[in-house]
């Protein structure tokens, strides 16, 4: 019997499940592969150029490196994938396509679906692109009565034993989170990321995004993301020559026209699966061992991956199924402006992260936490509309990782499932951290008046709209306090700005429409 493997395009790992669940049972020239670029999938949503460049580029690009390792690869540009998966199968005459199972939910269930109109059996292969399987992270979850990020990441320090000696962690500290959050210099040197020149196969698929996908988000003008497993490891050790030390203590500062600062910029090459996680994290801790990396700079890098992500991704599994992506816990029902997708706004924190995004795809944690999630949460726009820019705008972008990261995280939308208290800050936050208050038309120390800061207005609104809700979190105590020292008047004129500001957004787009 002939067993064909279908990969998509986030599976792109010569050890991925499928292929390795075949490796003996048949030898790669016996092994038929599918691969497949379907239009209709990804016209689900206003994408960003880059992202479709990129995760073709690097599905074209794995084509030729399974044909090189001897696998007949069939590869379609197709609408559907229902108008591939018969063709493939009749013409290979296999009995049996395995897959590995799709990170993301919506993609797991069009698999049932598909499944249920072919002659063949379809065989799910557990996904073994995180440090952590589906089961294990449940059997994590089921012997907690909290979920705590902090709880799960010891976890697996302890089992993996990353920068541990014996039972205990390295330097006898856990976490040098509080080492990690100095605010924003000018004065240093921000090393380059590694970049790359686009190759011909890159090209041919820029060509096709411009022509079929044009008016899609985003710029193509500057593409120089990796599209290989071997560039994407060029980026790592880029970051770890270059960039990783600094990375612990200013990961969360923001500085104008630097992009991407001292980060890692390789959660695309995660997230398609180029690279795999315990090995960077492994690369990381190397890096600390041989005297290469601070502590607190490669503590902070292995936080990201081997407690932050692998947590959102269990927690995606977890919650999804009982309704979580629906949630809205303030009930905030603002539309997305449009400013989102032009990045014209007189906000200048705001527009320089929004027009990083439009240039790359790209913005790190904190400006997509404090300035962007944060601004979405403070003036009540709607998080199901802001998890569906998030997952159209970013390089990086799947369901499994926006859906826990923008509603829990971001947005507080599920009432404190994932975080302990919302995210929400004024511009002391953004101006500590940053220097774009420094460029901006407003005035970061106003609450009230013309020239008040918007994050201002948003965040004692925020405060004052919600403060019942709130009062009941524990951690805000402190923060509504505050709110008290405000005058009924100060009150009444916070609310009347921010109603005045969606005026004028309201106002502007229904110009926008009739013109
Ligand atoms: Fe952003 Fe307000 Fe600072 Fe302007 S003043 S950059 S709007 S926080």
């Amino acid at each position: 019997m002939t067993i064909g493997i279908w990969i998509l395009g986030d599976q792109l790992h010569l050890d991925q499940a499928a292929i390795a669940s075949v490796k003996t049972l048949q030898s790669p020239p016996e092994t038929p592969v599918l691969m497949v670029e379907s239009h209709r999938w990804v016209q689900q949503r206003n994408y960003h150029k880059q992202k479709l460049v990129l995760v073709w580029s690097a599905m074209r690009h794995f084509a030729a490196e399974l044909t090189a390792a001897g696998y007949p690869v069939t590869y379609f540009e197709t609408d559907t994938f229902a108008s591939a998966l018969p063709r493939f199968i009749s013409d290979t005459h296999i009995r049996e396509l395995r897959v590995m199972d799709p990170a993301d939910l919506p993609m797991r269930s069009r698999l049932v679906e598909l499944a249920s109109s072919l002659d063949c059996k379809i065989a799910h292969i557990p996904n073994n692109h995180y440090v952590w399987t589906h089961q294990e992270f449940g059997d994590w979850a089921a012997s907690r009565q909290r979920l705590v990020m902090e709880d799960f990441y010891r976890a697996g320090r302890k089992r993996f034993q990353i920068l541990m000696s014996g039972d205990q962690p390295v330097t006898g500290r856990w976490n040098f989170d509080k080492e990690n959050r100095k605010p924003a210099r000018t004065d240093l040197e921000f090393p380059a990321p590694a970049s790359f020149e686009p190759d011909r196969v890159t090209r041919t698929v820029i060509d096709k995004v411009e022509r079929d996908y044009g008016s899609h988000f985003g710029s193509l003008e500057s593409f120089a993301w990796g599209v290989t497993r071997t560039q994407a490891w060029q980026v790592l050790d880029r970051f770890i020559q270059t960039r990783l030390d600094r990375f612990g203590p200013y990961q969360d500062a923001m500085v104008t026209g630097q992009p991407t600062m001292w980060h890692a910029l390789i959660s695309p090459y995660l997230n398609l699966g180029l690279l795999q996680p315990l090995e960077v994290i492994q690369e990381i801790e190397r890096a600390y061992r041989e005297n290469r990396a601070p502590i607190a700079s490669a503590e902070g890098a292995i936080r990201q991956i081997l407690g932050w992500r692998e947590y959102v991704r269990g927690l995606y599994e977890l919650y999804m199924p009982t309704g979580y992506s629906d949630l809205n816990w303030f009930d905030h029902q603002r539309p997305l402006p449009e400013f989102f997708w032009t990045g014209k706004t007189d906000m200048n924190c705001l527009h320089q992260t929004l027009q990083q995004v439009i240039d790359s795809g790209y913005a790190h944690h904190i400006q997509r936490l404090m300035i962007l999630g944060n601004f979405a949460l403070i003036s009540g726009i709607n998080p199901q509309a802001l998890e569906d820019w998030f997952h159209s705008a970013f390089i990086d972008s799947y369901d499994w990782v926006m859906q826990t990261n923008v509603l829990g995280m971001s947005v507080f939308a599920d009432g404190g499932m994932l975080a302990t208290k919302p995210y929400a800050a004024s511009s002391n936050y953004i101006h500590k951290m940053s220097d774009y208050c420094e460029h901006c038309r407003y005035n970061r120390k106003n609450k009230t008046g013309n020239d008040a800061c918007p994050f201002n207005t948003f965040y004692w609104d925020f405060l004052r709209r919600h403060r019942e809700q709130l009062g009941n979190l524990g951690r805000m105590g402190l923060v509504l306090a505050n709110l008290k020292r405000l005058s009924p008047e100060q009150l009444a004129d916070i609310g009347d700005r921010a109603q005045a500001w969606w005026e004028v957004q309201s106002m502007s787009r229904s110009a926008r429409s009739s013109s």
